[in-house]
């Protein structure tokens, strides 16, 4: 074990970040210009992922390093910030101390005040299997892993003769009608019909299927009815076939099957099936539940108080995707806002000597939502100050509102001006730059998975053994005996 290396720890406050995401990085940079402050930013990816992005990044249009600078650069001129790549899996609250793990090294980082903003992963309500045939997009790896999916399947329907086979690699079934999954319906859809319209001899890639499932009645939900309806028909049009009520009950390598509002079940065959039907938040909430117990939501969250801090605990602040804050949504803003308002709590008790208690309540502001549908198209929904009303709007002019906001809040000069010439190029010719895919993108996921299940029980062997080493010695005085000629020949 590695105590992670300080400045000075007895005379400098020590501020552990955990997540480089939208909370973690915002809060850090809050904190460049603290004084006596020593801030470590831990996470267990090097890069600060902008995740609204990633279906663009995994239908061709961007590169990852377009929208994941590698966070050590981006903090590299805050001299007062350390960023240390591991995945925290435990805090000692008692002796204030971090765990995290990079490989088979585990280094401890002692904090004063804790910030911890892990985010979420996806959430497959119970059926985790169907993960293995129906990737999340939550992280980079998983957008590139689709990319790999959505264009091998056409690449295997181009040997293939045979029409039931071919169909099946054509139908490509997105589960879940949130942002997300529009999102990706929409370029899919774009994809097969503009870029590779040309591209294949054998398969005709515009006659590809692009089903867009949900369990619930309406498309985009939480942008009200008037936009919902306004984006399943630009999908529509696009011909994305829509399926409402329609829940997933089972999902294998060739498809899945759906359970309608009645109660019917039938099967679509699909090899390439994404998933953006819900979320659950990092199991660090349950870390913190079992040792200060705080009370998780059900989808993990952590039940902060008014000012983000965990109950009896008024060092340690959650925020993001991980915290549960009545009217706070899941979003970047969400986040960037705990991020900064935990950063400049701490900023006040050091300046000021603001104590926990003189602290005023965190208050979001809503600056409004968007989602793109496709090339020219978003929906956006803005509050109109000092009602309760929203303005909403769809079409062209939301589309090029969202493409000035996600450059504004891309981070790096040079990935906003490498994003604008791919979204010119994307844009106005439908060529995408990036459709390179790679057998490990495709397959890591699933090796990965069977490693770290080899690797669990040879550890459980290896604790059942040292646990009983007598009978270890019998068994293998049992095989030795086993191995002699004459037992081999009996
Ligand atoms: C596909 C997609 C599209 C989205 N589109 C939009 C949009 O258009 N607009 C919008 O406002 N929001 C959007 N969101 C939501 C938004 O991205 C999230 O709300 C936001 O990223 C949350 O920020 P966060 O800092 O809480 O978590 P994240 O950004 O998820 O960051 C979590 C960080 O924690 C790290 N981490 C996790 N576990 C550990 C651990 N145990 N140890 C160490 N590090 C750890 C991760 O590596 C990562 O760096 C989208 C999300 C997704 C997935």
């Amino acid at each position: 074990m590695t105590t992670a290396p300080t400045s000075d720890s007895t005379r400098r406050r020590q501020v552990v970040i955990v997540g480089s995401g939208f909370g973690g990085l915002f809060a850090a940079q809050r904190l460049r210009k603290a004084k006596n402050v020593d801030v470590t930013l831990i996470a267990k990816s090097t890069t600060h992922l902008f995740q609204p992005m990633l279906y663009q990044l995994a239908t061709g249009i961007v590169a990852e390093g377009e929208i994941a600078p590698a966070t050590r650069v981006v903090l590299e001129k805050q001299k007062n910030t350390r960023t240390l790549l591991g995945e925290v899996y435990d805090v000692d609250v008692e002796k204030q101390v971090v765990y995290s793990q990079l490989l088979e090294r585990v280094t401890e980082t002692p904090y004063d005040d804790l910030i911890i903003a892990a985010g979420a992963d996806q959430s497959y309500f119970g059926n985790d299997h169907f993960a293995e045939y129906a990737p999340g997009m939550k992280t980079i790896d998983h957008a590139l892993e689709l990319r790999g999916r959505i264009l091998g399947a056409f690449e295997q329907a181009e040997l293939s003769d045979d029409p039931a086979e071919q169909e099946k690699l054509m139908t490509f079934v997105v589960v879940g009608a949130g942002p997300t999954g529009v999102e990706m319906a929409g370029q899919i859809a774009e994809m097969s019909d503009k870029t590779l319209k040309n591209a294949f001899r054998n398969i005709d890639p515009t006659k590809a299927r692009v089903i867009l499932l949900d369990a619930a009645p309406a498309v985009l939900a939480p942008f009200g009815p008037k936009l919902g309806t306004k984006a399943a028909k630009r999908l529509e049009k696009l011909g994305v076939e829509i399926q409402l009520d329609a829940m997933v009950v089972d999902l294998d390598y060739d498809g899945l099957v759906v359970r309608d509002k009645d109660g019917t079940e039938r099967r679509i065959e699909s090899q390439c099936k994404v998933w953006s039907a819900g979320v659950q938040a990092s199991g660090l909430g349950e870390v913190l539940r079992d040792k200060t117990g705080v009370e998780l939501d059900r989808a993990g969250r952590v039940k902060v108080g008014p000012d983000l801090t965990v109950a009896g605990h008024r060092n340690i602040f959650v925020v993001g995707d991980m915290m549960a804050v009545d009217g706070v949504p899941g979003v970047a803003q969400g986040a960037i806002q705990g991020g900064r308002y935990a950063a400049d709590a701490i900023l006040a008790e050091i300046k000021r000597g603001q104590t926990p208690d003189e602290r005023k309540p965190f208050k979001y502001f809503d600056k409004g939502s968007m989602a793109t549908v496709s090339r020219f198209s978003a929906v956006m929904q803005v509050p109109i100050p000092g009602t309760k009303k929203k303005f909403e709007t769809e079409g062209y002019f939301a589309w090029l509102g969202w493409l000035a906001l996600h450059l504004v809040y891309l981070v790096g000069y040079r990935n906003r001006l490498n994003t604008l010439v791919n979204w010119f190029f994307s844009f106005t010719t439908r060529g995408r730059t990036q459709l390179a895919i790679t057998e490990q993108q495709v397959y890591a996921r699933s090796a990965l998975q069977e490693l770290s299940y080899l690797e669990r029980l040879r550890l459980s062997a290896a604790e059942r053994d040292r646990e009983d080493p007598v009978a270890v010695a019998k068994a293998l005085e049992k095989s030795v005996e086993d191995d002699t000629p004459e037992a081999k020949q009996a």
